[in-house]
């Protein structure tokens, strides 16, 4: 089915931007693409004013959490191609996020539509350069104005874009998680959906209470596995060099994009890599002995950042303060963005 997507308002006047003073995510664009499901079918399609929902207190998302996400960013070539980076593996894994909370699918015209027209009305959004981004931040939710435990018979589904600049200023300082648990087998680990998010919080306050900046969470059952940062995929880089990264397959991992591009950047730069369990201990004992080199979390928000030191059984464990594998792979992610190294052609997705 093809939507034709009404855009309102079409003249609002462009924001002004102070590209190197951007706090992350609270300047929003103009335009909000929206579209609400109800009654088995896709209501109210358009691309409007950003402003505020007029919602019940009793919309379903605000109490049973019937509600997930996406975030994925927009750059902006000197050349002129406006493009958003590797579209159709975040629908996918939105239609994944979706499917578990028995969510109906956004059908792939809609989403992509939206997308398209959205970034077409607020192109003078776009970053002036590959430091700076255009996030966009697709979400999704039951809006049945009701209670009762039960899949929503009602939806929203909207886009907005936030333009940002980098995450973190720095390498950062991580707190292992130690007691608390982000996501069990058979749980919701590994889509992006908002009560994942919810649960980590407390373990963020310990975090800044401990002076650091991101927890890292252990497997649920014996503590001790490492599993992934609350925002971010975890790399290490062993003697070698070799890369390491946890595998997927017990379902509690979010599965990143930037995690995946990590490892294809690894393999055409000829890096040897490998998905392996590491253990909290092995990761101390080896950056004790020098045989882990480096740390580092992939996400799109945060791209690929460095980790100074961890915070773990009441001790600090220092990294090296250089970190050559992690600036290689970003080099390389900006030189993918730019458009200086070529990949698949999927990754770049035009409007
Ligand atoms: C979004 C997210 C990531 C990173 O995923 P990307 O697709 O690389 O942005 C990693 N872990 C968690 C828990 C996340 O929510």
């Amino acid at each position: 089915m093809n939507w034709e997507i009404i855009v309102e308002d079409t003249a609002l006047p462009p924001p002004a931007i102070s590209w190197e003073q951007l706090p992350f995510g609270r300047v929003f664009g103009r335009y909000l693409a929206y579209a609400k499901y109800q009654e088995g079918g896709w209501q109210e399609v358009r691309v409007k004013r950003f402003e505020r929902l007029s919602l019940s207190p009793g919309t379903s998302a605000l109490h049973y959490g019937q509600a997930i996400f996406e975030g994925l960013k927009a750059y902006h070539r000197p050349k002129d191609t406006y493009f958003a980076f590797r579209v159709a593996d975040h629908y996918q894994r939105f239609v994944r996020s979706a499917e578990r909370l028995v969510m109906p699918p956004v059908p792939a015209e809609l989403f992509l539509g939206l997308l398209r027209r959205l970034l077409q009305v607020e192109k003078d959004l776009f970053p002036p350069d590959l430091r700076h981004a255009l996030y966009i931040r697709p979400l999704y939710f039951a809006a049945d104005p009701w209670l009762g435990v039960r899949p929503s018979d009602s939806y929203i589904f909207l886009i907005y874009l936030t333009p940002v600049g980098p995450y973190y200023g720095e390498p950062v300082r991580v707190y292992v998680e130690e007691e608390l648990v982000r996501a069990a087998p058979g749980g919701t680990g590994s889509i992006k959906m908002a009560g994942n998010y919810s649960a980590a919080m407390l373990s963020g306050k310990k975090a800044q209470q401990h002076n650091c900046h991101v927890s890292l969470w252990l497997d649920a059952i014996r503590h001790e596995l490492i599993e992934e940062f609350s925002t971010m995929n975890v790399f290490f880089v062993q003697k070698g060099p070799t890369l390491i990264t946890p595998p997927l397959d017990r379902g509690t991992i979010l599965p990143g994009i930037t995690r995946d591009t990590v490892l294809k950047m690894a393999q055409m730069l000829g890096i040897s890599w490998k998905e392996q369990e590491v253990s909290i201990h092995e990761l101390t004992e080896g950056i004790a002995h020098g045989s882990i080199l480096e740390v580092f979390g992939t996400g799109t928000a945060a791209t690929i950042m460095p980790v100074r030191s961890l915070f773990y059984a009441n001790k600090w464990w220092q990294l090296p303060p250089t970190h050559p594998i992690a600036d290689l792979l970003a080099l390389t992610y900006r030189q993918i963005l730019s458009g200086e190294k070529s990949v698949v052609s999927e990754w770049i997705w035009e409007i």
